[in-house]
Order: structure tokens, then sequence, then C-alpha cells
């Protein structure tokens, strides 16, 4: 493995690694093949208790921050596995921990640190709205104690693989609202009582194998005391644990990007060619150097957003701009690792062509690139608002 300056974790990162020792190469690229779920997988990273670090102890989870859980997510993708298959049970269950009610912590949360429920699903994405969530037409009418949610979702991933869905839905239509932000509410859908009693979900094949779902919401029924906080502050509620989310998947970019490293550097001293290893040329090394450097560069705005995060202190921008960085730097490792190895990086059995197309990913879910500048130039620079 290439070296590299950081301490951080050294146990956590140690048995992490340790644990994708099990699940090689061959483990995803069938699954891959498949498009089928790593369930083992994700069985085993719960039972090592990785996926509720970010869970306080007294709900059972270890209580550790989102620096902790950037460690995990970066060794996972490192390793040449996919954090992608379970990563969102580190972070939704975030919304539940900040805004739910005591009687909503205690019967989800210990649960979701045992594992005994997944909670997995994030359901904000709509087809008609696309980035302008404001816009978002999936409606929850209250109805006695229950709502009666209908509408359509997409891109919602792992809908399939979990118990449990935290769904961004408006109680109020836009027009009736003072700010478009407004009247919006989040519920938490038990996804074992609601697949076929009015939530279908149909796959979406993708060029990566991400178990991404398209929900169609044909007069649910959810018990209104699955409403978590004030009905109509929504859209504050996700926008806060989306935070964590963007910190979280620039960790797996700074991951991604060190497997290739490693990946290109290493096949770099064998492969010869004209007589010498590829990698004594230097066409062939300053693109290598080149992706290292600007992996370390983008982890430290990582590390940075993940301890302003910790303390309390994050607004939008630090985890929009570390996420932008980090999937930009994993992409450009991708483009390396896949010209380093000429033909071979095409070859399946590499797993280099698998995690170009999983890093792929990230420049546009969960938030392209385009949206992030538009963040950092309006909220970090003053500039005048474009829409
Ligand atoms: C595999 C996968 C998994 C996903 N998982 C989930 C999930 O679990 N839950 C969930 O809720 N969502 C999920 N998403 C959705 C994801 O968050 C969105 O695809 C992403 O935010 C981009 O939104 P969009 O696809 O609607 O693009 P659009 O909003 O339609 O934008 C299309 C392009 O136009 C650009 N653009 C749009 N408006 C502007 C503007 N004003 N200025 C400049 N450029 C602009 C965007 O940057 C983008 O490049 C997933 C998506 C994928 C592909």
């Amino acid at each position: 493995m290439t070296q590299w300056n950081d301490p951080s974790f050294p146990e956590i990162r140690a048995s992490v690694r340790r644990l994708c020792q099990e699940f090689p190469g061959e483990y995803w690229q069938k699954l891959d093949r498949d498009r089928a779920y790593p369930g083992e997988f994700v069985r085993a990273l719960t039972e090592g208790g990785f996926l509720s670090v970010l869970i306080p102890e007294n709900y059972g989870g270890s209580g550790l921050g989102l620096e902790a859980a950037t460690a995990i997510l970066e060794e996972i993708q490192r390793s040449g596995c996919n954090g992608g298959a379970c990563h969102a049970q580190m972070y939704t269950m975030g919304t539940v921990l900040k805004y739910g009610s005591e009687e909503q912590k205690q019967a989800y949360l210990p649960k979701v640190a045992s594992g005994e429920l997944r909670l997995q699903a994030f359901g904000v994405t709509e087809p008609t709205a696309g980035t302008d969530t404001t816009r978002i037409r999936t409606f929850a009418r209250r109805d006695g104690d229950h709502y009666v949610v209908n509408g359509q979702k997409i891109w919602i991933s792992r809908a399939e693989h979990s118990d449990l869905m935290v769904l961004l839905c408006r109680t109020v239509p836009r027009e009736d609202c003072n700010k478009p932000s407004d009247g919006m509410s989040v519920l938490v859908v038990d996804m074992r009582e609601a697949v076929g009693n009015g939530l279908t979900i149909r796959p979406i094949r993708t060029m990566l194998n991400h178990a991404t779902t398209e929900l169609f919401f044909d007069d649910l029924r959810v018990p209104a005391e699955n409403l978590l906080g004030e009905e109509g502050q929504g859209f504050r509620y996700i926008l806060s644990g989306m935070n964590a989310e963007r910190i979280l998947i620039a960790a797996e970019c700074i991951g991604d990007g060190r497997f290739f490293v490693d990946r290109a550097s290493a096949y770099a001293r064998e492969r010869n060619v004209f007589g010498r290893a590829i990698g004594a040329n230097q066409s062939i090394q300053f693109p290598i150097a080149r992706a290292h450097v600007e992996i370390e560069a983008a982890s430290e705005m990582v590390r940075k957003a993940a301890v302003l995060f910790d303390k309390g202190h994050l607004g939008g921008t630090e985890a929009n701009m570390a996420k932008l960085l980090a999937s930009e730097a994993s992409w450009h490792a991708a483009d390396m690792c896949i010209q380093t190895h000429g033909g071979f990086g095409f070859a399946e059995e590499y797993d280099v062509e698998r995690k170009f197309r999983e890093t792929r990913l990230y420049q546009v879910a969960p938030i392209s690139t385009n949206l992030i500048l538009s963040h950092v130039a309006t909220h970090a620079l003053g500039l005048p608002k474009s829409f």
C-alpha cells in the first residue's frame, strides 16, 4: 500500500481492513454481474458495530463522531469493497436522533444499532423536481390518526433492503406556503408493512450495482405517530442530515482514490514493457503522483469538515467543498488507474473498471457538482443567486 500520513483511528482502520479481507474482488465481481446486494458484507459490518458508530451509547451505539465514521468508510473503499450498500445506515438515523421524540428514539435507535432494523433508505428525490427539492409533489394528507401518502420518488437506494425509510413529502402544497421550503414533513415509513399496501418498489438497473429504485405511493397509510419533529419543518430536518451524508460520501471518495493510487502504483512497478517497469516512465509515474497529491489535499478538507461537524459548527459549505474535492480527486485517480493498466484496466478481474464506475456516481449524487458550486458562490462568496 502507498504510504500516507494519516494517523487517525488506527485501530478502527485496522479492524475494518481485516473485515474487508474476507470480501475480496471475486465477491464484488459476482455481485456486480448479478446486480445483487452484498447482504453478507453488510451483516459483517453491522455485527462488527461499524454501522452504529454514530448512535449514542445510551441507544446501543458506540457514540463516536463523524470523523471516526469517515475512517471506516474510507477503509472500506480503499480495500476494494463498497460502502454504498449500507452507508445510509450510518447517517439516516441522524434525522431520528436529532428531531425524533424520545419515544421514537427508543423505538428505533437501539434496534438500528443492533442491526435488528435496517434504516437504509432515504427518500427525497423525485422525477419531476430534480435537485429543486421544494418542488417535490409526494403528498401526505392527514386522515385521522394516519397520513395518506400519494406520489412518486426516484433513485431511492436500498429500498428493497431496508426495514425503514425516512421520507420527505409535502403536507402543504407549495403554492399555499409563505416560503417554498415550508410545508414539507418527514415520515418514518415501515417498509415491511408498506410494500404491497400502497407502496410499490421498482428496481432501476444502472451502470453500477447500487440497489437503487423507483417508488410509487398509492394511498399508503402511515401512522401519524411516525411524523418526525413538527409538521412543515421537514426540509430543514433533511438538510441537516445531508451535511453528514456529504462528508461521509466524500470519505468514500478518498478511500476510492487511495484504492486507485495503490493499484496503479503496484501495477506500474510490476508491469514490464520495452524491457523496464512502466512506472519508470515519468509519463506513467507523474499522473499517479498527481492523483496521490489531489487525494491527500481533498482528504484534509474532508477531515476539516468532519471535525467541524463533530464540534457542532458546520454549515453546509465545508461539507459541500469536501464532497466536491474528494469526488473529483477520486475520479481523476480512477481515470489515471485505467490508463496505467492499459487493456487490463478494462478486465473485470482487476476491479479497476468496477471501481471506476462506482466512483463516478459521486459527482452527481447525493448532490451534483454544479449545485455545490452554486452553494459556495452564493453562501460563501455572497454572489447573486441564479435560481
Ligand atoms: C445511483 C443513484 C443513487 C441515488 N440514491 C438516492 C437516494 O437514496 N435517495 C435520494 O433521495 N436520491 C438519490 N439519488 C438522487 C441524486 O441525489 C440526484 O440524482 C442528484 O441530486 C441530482 O439530481 P437529478 O438527478 O434530479 O439532476 P437534475 O436536478 O435534473 O440536474 C441535472 C444536471 O443539471 C445540473 N443543474 C440543475 N440545475 C442547475 C442549475 N440551476 N445550474 C447549473 N446546473 C444545474 C445538475 O448539476 C445536474 O448535473 C441517487 C441517484 C443515483 C444516480
